[in-house]
Formats: C-alpha cells, structure tokens, sequence
C-alpha cells in the first residue's frame, strides 16, 4: 500500500475520467511541514494557527507568530496555504486564557470569530504577523466560524486597517489576500449567495456543521456511531454549498474529517466539490480512491439516489456497493 501510494504522488490528482480534484492536507505546527512534501498534498487547506497557541505556556509574541508563518509558506515553496485566524474556545482551550463566564455550551459560546472579533488586539497582531510573513506572495486568511456575514465585514476592516498601516511603513506586502469564511454554522446555509459574494472562498468545516445540523456534539463517544454524514440530509446540505460555489464561481473546498476517508470523500466529489482537505495520512487512500473513480456515473447515482424521498436509504451502503462494483 505505501508503496503504492508513494507511485501515486507522481501521478495527476484527476479521476478516472479526467476530472481535477485538489487533495490539501491539514496542518498546524511546525513539524507537520515535511508531510506537505511525504504526503504529496497539492497545499495546505487549512492551517489550524491556534496549535501554536494551544501548545504554548502564554500567549506567542508577534515574533514567534511571523516567524512559524514564514517557516509554513517556506515550506509550501508556493503551493497555496489557507491559515485560519485563531479558532479558541469551544473544545480548543487555553490554559492562560480563561473565559470570565461559566459557559454551559461552550461550543455554542465564545469562541473562534466572536472571541477574536472582541478581543481584537489579538485577530489584529496575528494579522499583522500573517502580513509581514508572506510579503511578497500569496496570503489566504480564513474565518472560523462566522455565524452572521456581518462578521466578515467587520474582520475585513481589521485586515485592511493593518494593510494600511504596514503599507504606510513600507513593509513588503503580499502580492494578493484573499479572505475567505469557514461554513460551520447552519445560519449560513440560508444565506448561500450572499455568503459567496462576501468572500473570496469558503471551507466547509464539516466536523462542527455536522455537529450543528444533527444537533450532537463532536466529541461525545457514546453518539460517536448514531449518525451518519455519510447520509440523505447531509449530503444534501453539501450539495447546496458545493451548487451555491459553482454558481457565484466562489471556490468551495472541504477541511473536516470526512474529507479524509475514501467512501466519504467519494460522496464530496460526487456533489460537487472540486478541493478537499485531509490529514496527510489520508491522501496516498483518497487518492487512490480519486484516480480509479468513473465521476460521470457517480454524478449520475447522486441525480438518481439525492432526491429521492429520504425515508431510512441507505446512501452509506448503495455507495459501498457502487465502489466495490468498480
Ligand atoms: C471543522 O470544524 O470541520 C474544522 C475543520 O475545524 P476544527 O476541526 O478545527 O474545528
Ligand atoms: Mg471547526
């Protein structure tokens, strides 16, 4: 299997019939880097910044923050990296960073945009440390957990102060930002045009979206197995984002743990998307999967299977079959 998953790398990422799909790896410390290389991964999907965070004793300087993000586009050597601003609260705690409220739902609490949009002393360091580390190249930022497009709006005011002010001092800027919004929170799904107007690209976050629309908490064991994403509604959901992207022409990609299994990353691309993002680990299977699969008759098993009544059908087990078939 490694072996051949190393031959693989070499190979396009297209299906078997042609179609591109981008397989991005996820990442978010320093020594996950040599996987962009070990991996094969066409860039990093998503950078998680707050392990750097989560990892350290207090909050990182500005210094060692440039410095990590100079280190990650170093290592990229220009394939794209999308770094998500820091994503805290919720099930990502700091130990020197305490919430002054007793939160009953911490993952529907202070968390990620709305902590970071009230503290905005540590969004902006951050973005200024994102801004001097790729002067001179692409810089993509990325939004967790917007619930409401006035979020975006007021983050871009904190992104383009900071571009005003290092241009001001003549610092090195980067070629070209691009700011996008991670699809976590259901509200966005009744906004679909709306929302891929306001950004340059959107990331579906799939372990919280799924965590919101089934209403069960990503990190419950006992509900670990009850519910399926893998399943009539949720594929459902996906396809709305994925028609949504194609139609505003907003790139739409994926950065949770369904991307990273070979059934399921079957069905992402099967409703549309055309980028996914993954552990390292999962790309040499995906892409495996990617290269042996015939896209137009997957495409047409979701025309015939989605919108049927979604009465108890099992899509999980009618698309095993289809893979095992081929
Ligand atoms: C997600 O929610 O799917 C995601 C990629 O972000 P995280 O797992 O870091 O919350
Ligand atoms: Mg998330």
């Amino acid at each position: 299997r490694q072996e051949l998953y190393r031959e693989l790398r070499k190979k396009p990422s297209v299906t078997r019939d042609g179609v591109q799909v981008d397989l991005l790896m996820n990442a978010g410390l320093a020594v996950d880097l040599p996987q962009l290389v070990e991996s094969g991964a066409a860039g990093i999907g998503l950078f998680r910044t707050e392990l750097q965070f989560m990892v350290a004793a207090t909050f990182p300087r500005a210094e060692a923050q440039e410095k990590l993000y100079r280190d990650v586009l170093e290592a990229a050597r220009g394939k794209p990296v999308t770094f998500r601003t820091i994503d805290i609260g919720g099930d990502k705690v700091l130990p020197y960073f305490k919430n002054a409220t007793q939160e009953e739902n911490p993952a529907l609490g202070w968390r990620a945009i709305r902590l970071t949009l009230d503290r905005p002393g540590l969004l902006r360091t951050q973005i200024r440390a994102l801004l001097k580390a790729a002067g001179g190249r692409e810089l993509k930022l990325m939004l967790p957990m917007v619930t409401e497009l006035g979020e975006i709006a007021q983050a871009r005011e904190i992104i383009e102060r900071e571009v005003r002010h290092l241009s001001r001092f003549a610092h090195h800027l980067p070629t070209s930002l691009k700011v996008g919004a991670m699809l976590e929170v259901p509200s966005l799904l009744f906004q679909l045009d709306e929302l891929m107007k306001a950004v340059d690209f959107v990331s579906v976050g799939s372990n919280d979206l799924f965590q919101f629309v089934m209403a069960v908490d990503r990190g419950n064991t006992q509900l670990a197995d009850r519910f399926d994403p893998v399943s009539i509604p949720f594929l459902r959901v996906l396809k709305q984002i994925a028609d949504a992207g194609h139609r505003n022409d907003t790139p739409v990609t994926l950065c949770g743990e369904l991307a990273g299994k070979p059934i399921s990353a079957m069905a992402l691309i099967g409703v549309g998307f055309r980028s996914i993002s993954m552990s390292p680990a999962a790309i040499g299977p995906v892409k495996a999967m990617l290269t042996e699969l015939p896209l137009e008759e997957l495409e047409a098993f979701f025309a015939d299977n989605l919108n049927q009544p979604a009465t108890g059908m099992p899509i999980r087990a009618l698309l095993q079959a289809f893979a095992d078939d081929r």
